[in-house]
């Protein structure tokens, strides 16, 4: 019998609260489609400051470490928000795991099933059979890290620079990462760029356009990132796979989130190779909710879905991910909504966080 290892940091807010649920759901899939994991609890986030001094303790790093893949919950709240930027949750933990890491694929599901299309802002006859993206942003490159990096006064003027920066292999692994989630898909990949000025998305288009090549039963399709991001609200639809570098992507994830209608629903997963295999951080879209923790009403769903990737992806435990991406469809569609999906429709059941998860659970077949 297989068995993987699994840091599981929960983290703040909702963080336990969801994670909670998305557990029970994994050890149920182990049980049924006979394999194992051993986890490993350990503090992140503000719970790491509170129990070791650190955002990102050391026993928390080398238990990631030694670890298969990471099951990441979400970290921050008011409580940690007067220390000092860099050693608050969300950069003093999540950053530095993806460095350390070198995660730099970033996958994000843009999916708005038929049922919840209600909770979207976007007019039901744009959405009417709901959408499936899967959004490829390339973490680690671009201008969040780009040299030299500036902010102070240069000739009597105050000054602010950043640099856009992509080097081949970059685009490459990234691209590469994309096409093979396009094949498993349909077979569409959007490549999104800002080829009409900047020299970074000119390479970035060049080696897209080299590597399709590569992948014929792949159709690919270069759009500028500004009219992206119109299309994603005019006829999401369109999409299958965008890939995207880090900046572009950091911003159409965040529209994508807002147009599949809760973030709740959302997970995410961060990846490169380690070992020859995928080793990824797996964990919601959306951040520790300080508004609803403690009150049992946050939506497991994202949580359980980033269990349902790391399956999928680190694991290769397909069928397991698939009865799980299957579940949670199903007990939508039997009318379970948490709050944040609830629209008052007839035929809906308003649950909370257990309730839901439960639910999840007992649909897994
Ligand atoms: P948020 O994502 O936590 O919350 C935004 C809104 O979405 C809130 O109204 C919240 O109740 C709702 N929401 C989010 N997840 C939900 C769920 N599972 N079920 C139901 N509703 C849900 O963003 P925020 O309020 O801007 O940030 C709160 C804290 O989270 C901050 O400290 C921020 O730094 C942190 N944060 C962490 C991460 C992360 O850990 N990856 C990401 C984003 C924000």
């Amino acid at each position: 019998m297989s068995t993987y290892r699994v840091a599981v940091l929960a983290g703040d807010g909702i963080g336990p609260e969801v994670m909670h649920e998305a557990l029970s759901v994994l050890s149920a899939v182990e049980q049924k489609y006979g394999f194992s994991t051993q986890r490993v609890e350990k503090p992140v986030g503000g719970a790491g400051i509170d129990a070791c001094g650190k955002a990102l303790p050391a026993d928390t790093l080398a238990a990631c470490e030694a670890a298969d893949a990471i099951l990441f919950g979400s970290v921050g709240g008011p409580k940690w928000e007067s220390l000092p930027p860099e050693e608050r949750p969300e950069r003093g933990a999540l950053l530095p795991l993806r460095t350390h890491f070198g995660l730099y694929a970033n996958l994000r599901p843009g999916v708005c099933l038929p049922e919840l299309s209600a909770a979207s802002p976007l007019k039901d006859n744009l959405i009417a059979g709901g959408f499936d993206i899967l959004c490829v942003r390339e973490l680690t490159g671009g201008m969040y890290f780009g040299k030299p990096k500036f902010y102070g006064e240069r000739g009597g003027e105050l000054v602010g620079l950043d640099t856009m920066i992509y080097h081949r292999y970059e685009v490459e692994r990234i691209g590469h990462l994309a096409f093979c989630a396009a094949q498993k898909r349909k077979h569409r990949l959007c490549s999104v760029d800002k080829a009409n000025v900047l020299n970074a998305s000119i390479l970035w288009r060049d080696v897209m356009t080299e590597l399709s090549a590569q992948y014929p039963d792949v159709e690919l399709s270069h759009m500028y990132v500004d009219n992206a991001a119109m299309q994603l609200v005019r006829n999401p639809g369109q999409f299958d796979v965008i890939v995207t570098e880090n900046t572009f992507g950091d911003i159409l994830t965040d529209e994508m989130a807002v147009i599949c209608g809760s973030l709740g629903m959302l997970p995410s997963a961060s990846l490169c190779t380690r070992s020859g295999r995928t080793f990824g951080l797996y964990e919601p879209s959306g951040g520790s909710a300080p508004d609803i923790a403690g009150q049992g009403v946050a939506n497991p769903i994202a949580q359980i879905l980033s269990v349902g990737m790391m399956l999928r992806h680190s694991f290769g435990q397909v069928q397991a991910a698939n009865a799980i991406d299957n579940a949670v469809r199903a007990v939508i569609s039997a009318g379970y909504r948490t709050r944040d999906l609830a629209s008052g429709a007839q035929g809906e059941q308003v649950v909370g966080t257990s309730a839901m998860g439960e639910a999840i659970l007992n649909a897994i077949v």
